[in-house]
This record gives C-alpha cells, sequence and structure tokens, in this order.
C-alpha cells in the first residue's frame, strides 16, 4: 500500500470508530476533531493527510516545526496546533508559527505568549494543560494551581481561552484512562463556570485511549500512530 492509500485507510477506520464512540455516548461525530499528530513525520505526510480532508496538525517542537514550513507552503486553511511542552524562551517563535498553543501550563510562559502576540498585533487561541494523575512530567499545571493560571490568562488581552488540554498516564486498559478524562471534564465545566465564559474545547484522547475520551466528552482527539503509523525512531 502507498503512503496515501495508508493513511486514507487509517483515517476510514479512524472515522468509523469516532462515530461509534460518539453514538454509544449520544453525541454528534461531527463535534468531535480530529488533530493530526504529525511529529516525527515529514512535511509529505501532513500533505497525504490534508488531501485526505484533515485540517488540524499537531507539532510537538517549534524547532521541527520551523524545519517543515518550506514543504508545507501553500496549504491554506489548515490550523497548525503546538501540543508539546514549550519553554518560555520559544514563546515568541511559537506564536509566529502555531494558530493555537495547547500547552499552556504557567504564568510566566502564558505572560511571555501574551508579550510575543502583542507584538506580532494578534490574539492567540490556547488551552491550559492539566497535569492529572500525578507521576512527574515536565508538562502541564496540577489541578491546584488551574484556577490561579486561568485567572491570569484572563487578565491577557492578547490570549484567548478555549479550554483544557491532558494527556493521562498511560495504561494497557484504555478505559482505566476514563476517570482523568471525567476529571478534566468536571474541571472545565467548574472553570467556565465560575469564570462565567464558555471554555467549548476539551483535547484529550490519542491513538490508543481516544475512544474513552470521547466517552467523556473530548471535542479535539489528538491521533499520531493510528494515523500516520508507528513514529520512526524515539522521540
Ligand atoms: C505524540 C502525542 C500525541 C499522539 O500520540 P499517538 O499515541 O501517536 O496517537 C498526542 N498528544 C500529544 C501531546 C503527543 O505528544
Amino acid at each position: 500500500m502507498s503512503p496515501v492509500q495508508a493513511i486514507a485507510a487509517n483515517l476510514a477506520q479512524i472515522r468509523e470508530r469516532v462515530a461509534r464512540a460518539a453514538a454509544r455516548s449520544g453525541r454528534r461525530a461531527d463535534e468531535i476533531t480530529i488533530v493530526a499528530v504529525s511529529k516525527t513525520f515529514p512535511a509529505d505526510a501532513i500533505r497525504i493527510a490534508f488531501d485526505a480532508g484533515l485540517r488540524h496538525f499537531g507539532e510537538n517542537r517549534v524547532q521541527e516545526f520551523e524545519s517543515k514550513q518550506t514543504a508545507l507552503a501553500g496549504l491554506s486553511g489548515a490550523a497548525w496546533h503546538l501540543i508539546g511542552h514549550l519553554q518560555s524562551n520559544k514563546a515568541r517563535r511559537a506564536v509566529h508559527l502555531f494558530d493555537r498553543i495547547d500547552s499552556v501550563d504557567s504564568i510566566s510562559l502564558a505572560r511571555k505568549l501574551d508579550a510575543s502576540a502583542k507584538e506580532e498585533q494578534r490574539t492567540i487561541r490556547i488551552l491550559i494543560e492539566v497535569h492529572l494523575g500525578g507521576e512527574e512530567t515536565k508538562s502541564g499545571v496540577a489541578p491546584s494551581g488551574l484556577w490561579e493560571l486561568a485567572t491570569e490568562i484572563m487578565l491577557c488581552p492578547h490570549l484567548l481561552l478555549n479550554g483544557l488540554m491532558t494527556i493521562p498516564p498511560y495504561y494497557d486498559e484504555p478505559s482505566a484512562a476514563r476517570p482523568f478524562f471525567a476529571e478534566l471534564r468536571e474541571l472545565r465545566n467548574d472553570l467556565a463556570r465560575k469564570l462565567g465564559v464558555s471554555l467549548p474545547i476539551l483535547s484529550m484522547g490519542m491513538s490508543h485511549d481516544f475512544e474513552t475520551a470521547i466517552e467523556e466528552g473530548a471535542t479535539e482527539i489528538r491521533i499520531g500512530t493510528a494515523l500516520f503509523g508507528s513514529r520512526p525512531t524515539k522521540e
């Protein structure tokens, strides 16, 4: 099978599984956006996915995405998401390259993004990444810090908070992640009510657990390997 056929076949399967998970939970499949996670894959793979109809793409690293820029010229209507941890010193390049930053997890980063967006004379849409599950990682704000971060973001005129994102701990049995997805939904509902704004986006669920995430209210699922195949090398 050519890469074009393989990606088209994978996408058809993913759409089918999205539709079934949505139906099981009384939701419409068109409420759920597939974000194609193209990290480690070349720009060609992104073009193929674009031609197959996808418009949302997630990249983990500023530098890697920068290196794909020339090859991606002309994909109009695509939305580029930064989904990996962002260091404050790369905030400016990130604002320049991406349509949305899905991994905002600190006040200092939020302030840098706000200042960079101001320089570019735009507002930038963001998600707060919440760290659930308590294991050691470098990204995500703990639920206990969510309110302070969110209220700070609300004071940043060039940031537009769209919702929350999480990466739950990995379990072989995908349904084991269900409580974390449910927790993110509750945190979102609570935060939206307290802030008096709508936070429509819940970005949760990856190749291995997206059906469970959809059952718990995901509006965006981030799919890498199920679409593009296994990643070439370690990250
Ligand atoms: C790599 C990655 C994904 C996609 O993972 P798959 O298991 O390949 O679907 C989703 N979200 C984030 C933040 C990632 O880094």
